[in-house]
């Protein structure tokens, strides 16, 4: 006699499910998608950096809700015509816009493997966190920071220095923060940082509460770095005024020039003055992987926390930030959650003291350890500290060819990888704008623009790991052809 499930499952049609119907032709497509993404990364130099996605191209995005599903080799199809050409160009030796990452075949895998798991990292007892882990032990290790410290992947350097406002904030007011919020305090906190920090910090103050106008923004020296007793005339009128300084922000590279600040002074200053040193590395903190640049980051030992890219130049597949914590427990004091469904068992798959979830703001999240982890395996910390000087050296043969040029002049000093520079005469502004959209619609270079002192300067920032140096004389004979051609239509 067969069991009333049996009967059920013989006389109704089959439940739906989500898995291929046929798995070896889905095979043979999900062979044919890897070996598509294959090809185009190999094929990367023969490509435009950047095309404008064509309108009909774009309509294709605003069809109505698919009711029944579609052939996934038709799918396949359908990206490989509408999505693939139109990318953001960011993996092309000549995208050299804002300051991005190039990705990684390895890292592309791996991100597969990743998704295939699907496990999900906010907690609970299994090998990720394990992964996760060693990330956090391998970080400490580069940065000199004790081996209990804390860490936790994000989206991005935006969300980490986030969470740095976040456990600063818990640690200068107590823990009573997070349910009473910041009036019952009755103080307001204020934190420091140069004007040269990126954007991200003043909206860190804003959504922890604090205000961005409390982020005192401190001029720079000739070096780019923070003026330190501008810092110190500021926080003692902070406090003269009644205010509670709480934090400083250092930068180990800037946006606009890659500058760094002077961490020895800054993690005095802060045991001085008793307050929270963070230090937004976004990218310039994967400095201390090469020989060469190493002194740049000197100091970040002493810091109280560290928020980095992997997805910058070291090239994990997006997204990869991270947060790390000299001080494990005002970390966990900031996020440290409860909730009968999260409570943890002694045994089992429940089980586990601290989870992530109890160190960021998420609860589910991705296994981006996985892409940094393979990255770090695939390739070494040497390599990858060997690829980032490259990157630094071609940006000075870009400023060489810079120099040597009737037609652009450099706009900044160039201290690593870096290279602000503009048309030479008088009122280029106009013309700077317009070479860098030219470039941009021609497809050949993708350069930035950035303003520096009040003017509009082209910006190359040179992270990938597939430039070369040859790639910059390619870069600078196509902007000139374009400033040429741009003050003929004028
Ligand atoms: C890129 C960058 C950020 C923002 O990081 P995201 O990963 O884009 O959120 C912050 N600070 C600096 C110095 C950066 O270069």
């Amino acid at each position: 006699m067969s069991a009333p499930s049996d009967r059920m499952d013989a006389e109704t049609p089959p439940a739906p499910d989500l898995d291929p119907a046929d798995w070896e032709a889905f095979s043979l497509e999900a062979h044919r998608a890897l070996d598509l993404m294959l090809d185009h990364l190999r094929g990367l130099r023969t490509q435009q950096v950047w095309r404008q996605a064509p309108a009909d191209v774009q309509a294709r995005f605003q069809a109505p809700l698919p009711r029944q599903g579609q052939d996934f080799g038709t799918l396949i199809d359908t990206f490989a015509t509408s999505i693939l050409p139109y990318g953001s160009g960011n993996t092309h030796p000549l995208f050299m816009g804002w300051v991005q990452g190039a990705g990684t075949p390895v890292g592309m895998v791996a991100e597969m493997l990743a998704a295939g798991l699907n496990a999900n990292c906010g907690g609970r007892n299994h090998i990720a966190l394990d992964v996760e882990r060693q990330i956090t032990l391998w970080l400490a290790e580069i940065f000199g920071f004790p081996q209990d410290a804390s860490g936790v992947f994000v989206t991005g350097t935006s969300m980490a220095n986030l969470v740095a406002a976040l456990v600063a904030r818990a640690d200068a007011l107590g823990e009573k923060i997070r349910s009473q919020g910041l009036c019952a305090t009755g103080r307001q906190l204020t934190g420091y940082a140069s004007q040269e920090a990126h954007g991200c910090v003043d909206k860190a103050f804003d959504l922890a509460g604090i205000g961005a106008a409390f982020l005192r923004r401190l001029p720079v020296d000739a070096e780019g770095a923070i003026r330190i007793e501008a810092l110190r005339d500021a926080i003692a009128r902070d406090r003269a005024e009644g205010f509670m300084p709480a934090m400083v922000i250092g930068t180990a590279g800037t946006v606009n020039t890659g500058a760094f600040d002077a961490f020895d002074v800054l993690a005095d200053l802060c045991a001085d003055e008793d307050l929270w040193f963070h230090i937004d590395g976004a990218f310039g903190a994967l400095c201390a992987l090469s020989p060469t640049l190493r002194h740049l980051v000197k100091g970040m030992e002493r810091a109280d926390s560290i928020a980095l890219d992997f997805h910058k130049w070291l090239h994990v597949p997006y997204d990869a930030g991270f947060f790390l914590c000299r001080d494990p427990q005002a970390h966990q004091r900031a996020f440290g959650s409860s909730g009968a469904y999260l409570a943890r068992a002694p045994r089992g798959l429940a089980a586990g003291e601290i989870w992530p979830c109890d160190l960021g703001p998420d609860l589910s999240r991705s296994f981006r350890a996985l892409k940094t982890w393979f990255t770090f395996q695939a390739f070494g910390a040497e390599k990858l500290g060997a690829t980032i000087a490259a990157t630094c050296t071609i940006a000075k043969h870009l400023a060489d060819l810079i120099e040597a040029s009737p037609d652009f002049e450099l706009r900044a000093p160039v201290k690593l990888n870096i290279v602000c520079f503009g048309a030479r005469g008088f009122d280029t502004d106009t013309l700077n704008r317009a070479i860098v959209m030219d470039l941009h619609e021609q497809g050949i270079a993708a350069p930035s623009l950035t303003i520096l002192d009040g003017r509009p300067v082209i910006r190359a920032a040179i992270l990938n790991h597939r430039t070369r140096a040859s790639d910059m004389d390619v870069f600078i004979a196509a902007a000139a052809e374009s400033a040429a051609r741009l003050r003929g239509a004028r």
